[in-house]
């Protein structure tokens, strides 16, 4: 990676950028440019997701309209949107972003893509880096009438598509589908080499799942609508940050200082390259953890391991429970689970759970296995109806739906 003079170039670079957005005109009008330099990281204003609610849409704005190329915008569970503006040199660099990945795109791959493309950045960063790389596209947008499901595995198929990129959970749901129209989704498609989720918390053990349903190799990448792509896994399961485009810090949750080397932290995501909308600091309220590179990739980059969301945090009695871990003891089930999902109650977790094959669970084992490992009271309730997977939907023209998968208490 870049050398430590190159990285303070870059960051006084950033400044002089951050300076034309009127969120951080404000923000920073008391800071001298010569006090400004990457050992003084931490004495630096963290930007929160209420700053950036409060500048309003064109608040992080730092070019002229005249050099925006395209404006992003996601909207969490609680409805509050998530904007970023990309410049078309923001677009070329999020695509290198991506070229990062242990997938390794080549001129002979088909990519189909199922992110949404609708607004979000996925589909289009994942279409970059498939251009950069001389690969060939494939639209295959989520959450449309346009692309069901059947029709997604028929244009795999049909196209000898090589690659799919999208959410985690449409690649269980695709796998789903193959499965109830009498397709084997880790045989009968030969083309197939791979496949390239974000924009969802994935753990190992999902990962795995979801590399047995296809019997290909999985990579995820670690970004948001915000930022752009901060993170990407290497052919070894390692997610490398891209420290040529970003400062990735893991702060104690009021942000005033790091939380020690692989211990889980805040988020705060500093975009180096990023000319449309760069951002100083953004405490995202995810929950990360940091640790050096010894990657047999030989990459030296940070390794990157994302828990969830702080909003998704649970505590019972000495537990704290992030995403990731629940994720972990639900993927561990024997069989997985088609669907699922879990409802914080006043002293445990209740699991709703699916699968095709739930003749092979019992739900006072399956309920002492998900305890013992989360170390809370639990109750399992098994799903026989469409209450979480409407599986004549998925094989109809129903376009898929945001998932939720943890239920908080009012
Ligand atoms: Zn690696």
């Amino acid at each position: 990676m870049n050398n430590h003079r190159e990285r303070e170039g870059q960051f006084k670079d950033l400044f002089a950028r951050l300076a034309h957005s009127p969120l951080y005109k404000a923000k920073l009008s008391g800071y001298e440019p010569e006090h400004i330099s990457l050992d003084r990281m931490e004495t630096m204003p963290l930007t929160t997701k209420e700053d950036l609610r409060k500048a309003g849409t064109f608040g992080h704005l730092a070019v002229e309209m005249k050099k925006v190329a395209q404006y992003f915008e996601s909207t969490g569970t609680t409805g509050e949107p998530s904007a970023s503006w990309f410049t078309q040199e923001d677009l070329r660099v999020g695509g290198k972003q991506l070229e990062e990945c242990g997938v390794r795109l080549a001129a002979d791959d088909l990519v189909l893509i199922r992110f949404p493309y609708a607004m979000a950045l996925p589909a289009f960063l994942m279409q970059q880096a498939a251009w950069q790389s001389g690969a060939g596209v494939v639209p295959a947008s989520g959450r449309t009438v346009v692309t069901p499901y059947p029709r997604v595995l028929d244009l795999m198929k049909r196209l000898r598509v090589t690659v799919i990129a999208g959410l985690p959970r449409e690649m269980e749901l695709l796998a789903e589908t193959a499965r109830l129209l009498g397709t084997a989704s880790n045989n009968d498609f030969p083309a197939l080499r791979a496949i390239c989720v974000a924009g969802e918390l994935m753990s190992d053990k999902r990962r795995s799942h979801i590399e047995r349903l296809w019997g290909v190799p999985v990579f995820n990448m670690y970004g948001s609508t915000e930022t752009a792509n901060i993170a990407a896994m290497c052919e070894f399961g390692s997610m490398h940050i891209v420290e040529r485009d970003f400062i990735v810090e893991a702060l104690n949750e009021d942000g005033s200082g790091p939380v020690a080397q692989g211990e889980r932290g805040f988020a705060a995501i500093t975009t180096l390259s990023h000319q449309g909308s760069p951002l100083l600091r953004y405490f995202n309220e995810d929950i990360i953890a940091i640790e050096p590179s010894d990657c047999s990739c030989g990459r030296k980059a940070g390794k990157l391991q994302h828990y969830g969301r702080h909003k998704d945090r649970i505590r019972i009695g000495r537990a704290v429970l992030d995403a990731y871990d629940i994720q972990e003891a639900v993927y561990a089930l024997s069989p997985v689970p088609d669907a699922w999902k879990v409802l914080e109650q006043e002293n445990g977790l209740r699991f709703l759970l699916d699968s095709h094959n739930s003749g092979n669970w019992s739900a006072a084992d399956i309920g002492s296995v998900l305890s013992d490992t989360l170390q809370v009271p639990v109750t399992v309730e098994i799903m026989d109806n469409a209450m979480l997977l409407d599986r004549v939907g998925l094989v109809n023209n129903v376009p898929s739906t945001k998932p939720i998968y943890i239920q908080k208490k009012g």
